[in-house]
Order: structure tokens, then sequence, then C-alpha cells
């Protein structure tokens, strides 16, 4: 059994949405003084690979600790856009073609490759998924989105207005889930792997971290 690890680690290092919280760990045991050793963990709820509950957008939706779990592990489907481009739309006609794999409950693998940036200005630049396709994907029956990128809506800086998340808005009614700072995506290159990103269940949450993989059953 081949295991693929699609998460970034968390720690003081790992890079952020703009604005959101960053890492701090402090130790707050050690086995020089205590006996053990344990850290006191500061963190964002959205930080790392992570997915986010419909409450992160509607304050009438479910939180993460009160969502379905099978909305977080189940068979999935790589859609390749790898060639999308800096601030480039994911449109229709760049996902069409993975279109006889994406069933209802798959869970959408959308590679861009951009994790390869992860650790730069440039990561914040990333392919975004255009809105008619996300509700073409959620006509299909698409529940659960992951993307290896920090935003699944284009992210928005001085330069770019952004569109006011509209994917977010659209997942979020649907009742859907999205899994963000995702990697590895292009290393799911055998068919049909099972996808888990069960995330902590943070009590009331918005989102929360996850240990993303998947794994090859052959
Ligand atoms: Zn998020």
């Amino acid at each position: 059994m081949r295991i693929v690890d699609l998460s970034i680690p968390v720690g003081p290092g790992t890079q952020v949405y703009p604005g959101d919280p960053e890492v701090r760990f402090t130790r707050h045991a050690t086995v020089d003084r205590e006996g053990y050793n344990l850290l006191h963990v500061e963190f964002g709820s959205q930080t790392g690979t992570h997915v986010d509950a419909p409450y992160h957008f509607r304050d009438d939706a479910p939180r993460i600790d009160e969502l379905d779990l099978s909305l977080f592990t189940g068979p999935g489907a790589l859609i390749d856009v790898r060639g999308a481009g800096a601030r480039g739309r994911i449109t229709w006609e760049r996902i069409s073609a993975a279109a006889p794999r994406l069933e209802p409950g798959t869970i959408a693998l959308i590679c861009t490759g951009w994790s390869a940036h992860y650790g730069t200005p440039a990561y914040y630049d990333h392919p975004f998924l255009d809105a008619d396709a996300c509700r073409r994907l959620l006509d299909r029956g698409i529940r659960t989105f992951c993307i290896d990128a920090v935003n699944l809506d284009e992210t928005p800086d001085s330069a770019h207005p952004g569109e006011g998340y509209p994917v977010h808005h659209l997942i979020a009614e649907a009742g859907g889930v999205i899994g963000e700072n995702f990697r590895n995506l292009e290393l799911v290159d055998f068919p049909n792997p099972l996808v888990s990103c069960l995330p902590i269940a943070l009590s009331g949450a918005d989102g929360a971290p996850v240990r993303a993989v998947a794994i090859d059953l052959r």
C-alpha cells in the first residue's frame, strides 16, 4: 500500500494566508524541567493543509465539527490543470477532460502545481477556480474541492481586487467543503486513489487543519 502525503508541515515557518495568525510553538514542558516534552501551540483555524466548513462564509451554516465525515474520505479524482498560470482562471474547458471520473461524492483534487511556489510571495498568485466551473462540479454532485494553493478563489492584493470569493459562497451554500494548501497532488498518478482529509474536531470552528493523504490500494 502506497500512501502519498498531501500535507504541508505546520510550524513557525508555515506560510499563512495574508493577515492570518502566524504559527507559534512555545515549549510548555521539557524533559529537563518536567520530565516530558509538551508544546503550547498557537495557530489560525485555517493554517497549513486544512478544510473550510460552510460556516467560514455563512453564519447560519454547519461548522467543521458538525459535518458528515464522508465529505472528507472517499474516492479521489485528479483534475490536472497545471499550466493555468499565475492568477489563471480554471475554467470548465480545463476541467472537462476529467469529467467522466467526477461522480457524486468524489473528492476533487485540483492539481495546479502551484505548491512548487510554497514559501515564496508567488504562492499568492495561484490559479483559481472559475465560478461557472464550480457550479458545474456542484451539479455533478461534487462536494469536496481540494487545491494545492492557498485559496480556491483568487487571493486579492493591492494590484488584484479579487472577485469576492464567489466559489467559497457557492460551495458553502451547497453544504460542501474546501481543502487548501494541499501539495504533492502531481504524485497521485495511480487510478482510483482513496483520499482522506479528516479535520481536527475543533468545536464550532470555521475550519481545521488536516493530515491529507491519497492511498493507492492496488
Ligand atoms: Zn480555507
